[in-house]
């Protein structure tokens, strides 16, 4: 058995996929120390993740930090060739 049996062979043919943000998900923030790698709970308060930084400074004396956002997505099959749908509108 060769090492790569388990891979798929065939044609492959792209199809077209979007992405659309989830409506009832906001963009969380989340603070992160770069010295030690703790990191705050995620929060919808930009403010709430660099006031964890904040303290997290004045507990531990570490200095560097990241702040950083993220969110959430569905991914929709929207090619038209194999029966896609228009993502949903938020
Ligand atoms: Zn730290």
């Amino acid at each position: 058995m060769s090492a790569d049996s388990s891979l798929h062979r065939g044609r492959y043919r792209p199809i077209e996929w979007t992405l659309s943000a989830i409506p009832t998900m906001v963009v969380r923030h989340v603070g992160r120390c770069l010295s030690c790698g703790e990191r705050s709970a995620d929060t919808v308060d930009p403010d709430d993740a660099q006031l964890w930084c904040l303290r997290h400074a004045g507990m531990t004396q570490h200095s560097s930090y990241e702040l950083s956002a993220f969110q959430y997505f569905n991914a929709t099959i929207t090619d038209p060739a194999v029966g896609g749908t228009t993502p949903p509108q938020t």
